[in-house]
């Protein structure tokens, strides 16, 4: 497993962060080898049924949180409030569609970030996030430290602990699954590759989170990413963007899924609202045709990141529905199952995309912007979103 590990990891890695101590970096992942993993594996092996069925058509998959979360962040509160959240959108969905919808939040673990430059336009290393470096403008501050990990893998296990006990005292709505679920995307691959563990089966986990996925910046062919995934039990995710081609999105399917597993592999695309009618299409023809069972889901937020006037990246709630819409129309087309939702949201009243029921403008932005990464969906943002999405999805 070890050797198999090394040759996955030993390809290209995209948006690795160069650590100053190779050393410490080694003792780093001594020790979160011998860790208690965050998850485990019976719970992976129940989202893996839970997708299957999402792949058939038989059940919608709504998946949300922060786009970054940061360590400071993980407090009960904030995961109580992205919880409700996502609990409230999961009553909404199947109530207007009448199927069972799987809940997957982007939590417990979700604190690297792939950046589109290494420098920021302080000229400062960019912060690919908590368990990476600080967001503080200093450069000691953005220095990598590999110590960070450990930081990261406490405060997973710290949220993951809220997540049960929330889990254990909640009611949740008629036909929604109880079970939250979690997911990160698996960046960084120091972290990554300390969390696997073999639990008997086919294939070994990673015990990071449930689910993982594999961003628009790491899903190169011939990458240490899409390698890494292929050895792993949990079920994958990758991103596809509007460059994505339907042979690339067949190549993911043939290496994700070799053994023809229904939602094993989620499609998670990301187009934007003006792109997804017309790349799309192809894409689920040919993956259909490959006979190949996948999860399509619909992650609307990052193909429609925009500037604000004032300077701050934003959103507008019109464009990211509007994308659903594109979705959804597409698989109606083509007879496939719409069969789930990515966002970034948070149980907070933040002001960070524009429009929505409080129809937020331009200059309401600053007053409560405290992502640290991308702009999220507030909680009346999301819910709406999840009551237009859900009246979309099946009328
Ligand atoms: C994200 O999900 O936060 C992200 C970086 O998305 P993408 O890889 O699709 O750009
Ligand atoms: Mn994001």
């Amino acid at each position: 497993m070890s050797a198999a590990l090394d040759r996955a990891l030993d390809r290209p890695a995209a948006q690795q962060p160069q650590w100053p101590d190779p050393e410490a970096v080694r003792e780093v992942r001594t020790i979160l080898e011998g860790v208690a993993p965050v998850v485990n594996a019976e719970e992976v092996d129940r989202l893996r049924s839970h997708l299957a069925a999402v792949a058939t058509g038989t059940a919608f998959l709504l998946q949300g949180g922060d786009c970054a979360e940061t360590f400071a962040g993980t407090t009960e509160h904030a995961i109580a409030g992205t919880v409700d959240t996502l609990h409230r959108m999961a009553s909404l969905l199947t109530s207007t569609t009448g199927l069972p919808v799987v809940t997957i939040g982007r939590l417990a673990g979700q604190y690297a970030k792939p950046r589109s430059s290494p420098i920021d336009t302080l000229g400062l290393p960019t912060y690919r996030g908590d368990i990476v470096n600080d967001r503080e403008t200093t450069a000691e501050a953005r220095a990598p430290d590999p110590h960070r990990m450990l930081r990261a893998y406490v405060n997973a296990t710290a949220a993951m602990t809220v997540v049960r006990a929330l889990r254990a005292t909640r009611t949740v709505g008629r036909g929604t699954e109880a079970e939250l679920f979690t997911s990160h995307e698996a960046l960084l691959l120091d972290y990554e590759r300390s969390m696997v563990r073999v639990r008997g089966g086919r294939q070994p986990y990673d015990l990071s989170a449930h689910f993982l996925w594999i961003g628009e910046r790491t899903r190169q062919l011939d990458g240490a990413h899409l390698a890494f995934a292929e050895l792993l039990a949990n079920p994958i995710g990758v991103k596809i963007g509007p460059t994505t081609t339907p042979e690339q999105a067949v190549e993911y399917v043939e290496r994700l899924d070799p053994h023809d597993e229904p939602g094993r592999l989620t499609l998670i695309s990301r187009m934007g609202s003006t792109e997804v009618r017309r790349v799309l299409p192809p894409i689920v023809e040919k993956v259909t045709a490959s006979g190949h069972a996948v999860v399509w889901q619909c992650d609307p937020m990052h193909g429609n990141t925009v500037q604000s006037p004032g300077g701050y990246k934003t959103r507008h709630f019109d464009r990211v529905l509007d994308e659903i819409r594109g979705f959804v129309e597409v698989h109606r087309a083509l007879g496939t199952h719409p069969g789930g939702l990515h966002v970034e949201l948070t149980g907070a009243d933040v002001t960070e995309c524009l429009g929505g029921p409080q129809h937020l403008s331009p200059t309401d932005l600053p007053h409560r912007y405290t992502t640290a990464c991308d702009p999220r969906l507030n909680r009346t943002q999301a819910i709406e979103l999840a009551s237009l999405a859900g009246e979309m999805l099946f009328s």
